[in-house]
């Protein structure tokens, strides 16, 4: 029996508990009251992860689990890179347990395997795998558990290792087809699912009316349980990960599991998969038009390109306009499940014609892969666009020093791709970050200052390299050119994130 059939089928995610950091009084005071409320419900399973809730979460669950008398089974997460050796997994398990007031865990997670090397490296002699096995077999936790991000077929051979008795996967109706294997795999292997995403990450809640054709005679033409019952309807399915940001959210999702599917599982998931496949316009994830001799990834392509059929919507701190938001979104999707970007603003397709001819729905493959190109030659989100951005900021200035704000991941590509494209710069990169806790500690080789050291550091440029605050960023510096700082934004107006 999968180790997550024990639960109630939903589980509670905690990255959307309604609190903005620790300061935030009345919204802690909430997300504690909401997940005692869930408890209370029959809710079982906890996802936690250190970041959740503006890094609130484990706290949260600590002032929760303390209020309760119910069951409940919780996730500590390791994830490879973060953490490497058995060692670093012990210690971050005892961190997560002693945040959270506990003195074991249900389930250990090991967070985000990418593709098979990431699994591999988890499984080397001392390395994450074998710190979890040693908590196992002390009693610290009980269960070895995984989450993956990776290929369908990668999944399918880290779960046909069974080195893991469950784990969590990202499953909805919108990526059912290309899940299904995956899913198919780990019933086989009697290893327990639990499902993130069930609402395609909102994308099936803020479109109701297009997902409606989903919703079965006892659904109500409520899409979003039907959503739901679909995602569960799979018989791997154990756990239904659930987002709740308010009450109403969660008594209507915790509805929906507490009495039975009004419609046999099996016909659910046979009619909304039927029902997929029909969709116009609608890429299903199916891959057969995969295999184009110009290496161009058709069906990620195609299946980001799915944002299109709905609403544009505002993210990235930018409301507008539709078609930036647009691109927001499509660049994300292809970022995240593919981690492609064009090479240039040429446009490869040779038009052989063979993708179209091997797509299950007759899709229009070469103009869509057209205008992925023409999307990101606007919006310079090639990597030509992004070498040349470098040259003209920073290439025979004559700059001493640079400043790039805040140090974090675009920081540390700006100094990848600058030694990538140009080698070693004559000038000096220094890093600013205006969180207290980074400051005097090492981020990629260097020193973060605060932001009160820009007048003795007296960098030649601060280069502003986020995307979201770029704005804030630039306007809270500006005091910093009366001595001679000169202050540039990394993105133009129109240009996609260098990181998603
Ligand atoms: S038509 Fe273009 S995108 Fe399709 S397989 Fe041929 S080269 Fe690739
Ligand atoms: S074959 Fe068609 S439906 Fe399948 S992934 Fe490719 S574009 Fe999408």
């Amino acid at each position: 029996m999968g180790i997550y059939k024990k639960h109630f089928p939903l589980g509670l995610g905690t990255t959307r508990l309604p609190v903005l950091g620790p300061k935030d009084i009345e919204g802690l005071e909430k997300s504690i009251d909401l997940v005692s409320q869930a408890l209370n419900a029959g809710i079982e399973y906890v996802d936690v992860g250190f970041h959740y809730a503006a890094g609130m979460a484990p706290l949260i669950l600590k002032e929760a689990f303390q209020q309760t008398n119910k069951t409940f089974a919780v996730t500590t997460k390791v994830m490879y890179g973060q953490d490497k050796t058995a060692d670093d997994a012990r210690k971050r398990v005892e961190l997560y347990l002693k945040t959270m007031g506990l003195t074991k865990a249900d389930y250990f997670t090991c967070w985000t395997i990418w593709d098979y090397e990431t699994f591999e490296r988890i499984m080397k002699k001392g390395g994450i795998y074998e710190g979890a096995l040693r908590l196992k077999e002390e009693g610290i936790i009980d269960h070895i558990c995984c989450s993956l991000h990776a290929s369908p077929e990668d999944m399918i051979k880290i779960i046909n290792s069974r080195a893991f008795e469950g784990v969590t996967v990202s499953y909805s109706l919108l990526n059912a087809p290309n899940m299904i294997p995956v899913l198919d795999a780990a019933y086989k292997q009697d290893i327990s699912v639990a499902v993130m995403n069930p609402l395609g990450g909102g994308m099936i809640a803020q479109n109701r009316e297009f997902f409606s054709f989903a919703c079965g005679g006892g659904d109500n033409g409520d899409t979003v349980h039907a959503a739901l019952r679909f995602a569960k309807a799979h018989p791997a399915v154990d756990i239904v990960l659930g987002g709740v940001g308010n009450k109403e959210e969660l008594m209507d999702s915790v509805s929906v599991f507490s009495t039975p599917d009004p419609e046999l599982p099996e016909k659910r998931h046979e009619r909304v998969l039927h029902q997929v496949s029909g969709l116009s316009g609608f890429c299903t994830g199916c891959k057969y038009c995969e295999g184009c001799p110009q290496d161009i990834p058709t069906a990620a392509i195609m299946q980001a390109r799915n944002t299109l059929l709905f609403q544009a919507i505002p993210s990235y701190n930018r409301k507008g306009p539709e078609e930036l938001l647009y691109n927001l979104q499509l660049f994300r999707k292809l970022f995240f499940d593919n981690g492609w970007m064009p090479e240039s603003r040429e446009l490869p397709c040779i038009k052989c014609g063979k993708c179209e001819r091997q797509c299950t729905q007759k899709l229009g493959i070469t103009e869509a892969v057209a205008d992925i190109y023409r999307r990101a030659a606007e919006t310079f989100y090639t990597k030509e666009d992004h070498k040349k951005r470098l040259e003209a900021l920073l290439v025979g200035k004559n700059y001493r020093k640079v400043g790039l704000y805040p140090n974090g991941g675009f920081s540390k590509l700006i100094i990848q791709l600058y030694r990538e494209f140009f080698g070693e710069p004559e000038f000096e990169w220094l890093q600013f970050n205006s969180d207290p806790k980074t400051w005097g500690q090492m981020a990629d080789e260097r020193v973060v200052h605060s932001p009160a050291e820009i007048a003795e550091l007296k960098p030649d440029l601060i280069l502003i390299c986020t995307y979201k605050y770029d704005q804030d960023i630039l306007e809270s510096l500006r005091p910093y050119e009366e001595y001679g700082v000169r202050l540039e934004k990394l993105h133009r107006p129109e240009e996609m994130p260098w990181v998603f």
